[in-house]
C-alpha cells in the first residue's frame, strides 16, 4: 500500500462519518436546532414557545423527527 492509497482512504472513511453524522442545522418545518427534537416528544423549543405564549410560538409543537441520531 503507498501512501497515497492511504490518504484516499482515510478522505473515503472521512467521507463516510460525515454521511452518517450530519448533525448540525435546523429543522426545516420549526427552524429549530434539530438537538431540540426528541424523538418521542417533539420540539422542545415548540413546546417551550407555547407554554411561554410567546408572540411567534407555533400553534402545535413540531413532531418532525431529526435526520440521524441526535442524543448520544
Ligand atoms: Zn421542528
Ligand atoms: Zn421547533
Amino acid at each position: 500500500m503507498t501512501w497515497t492509497d492511504r490518504v484516499a482512504e482515510r478522505y473515503r472513511e472521512l467521507m463516510r462519518r460525515r454521511a452518517t453524522h450530519p448533525f448540525s442545522g435546523v429543522c426545516a418545518e420549526c427552524r429549530h436546532d434539530w438537538r431540540e427534537h426528541l424523538p418521542d416528544q417533539g420540539c422542545s423549543e415548540c413546546r417551550y414557545e407555547i407554554d411561554h405564549g410567546e408572540p411567534d410560538a407555533p400553534s402545535t409543537v413540531c413532531a418532525a423527527q431529526a435526520p440521524g441520531h441526535t442524543f448520544p
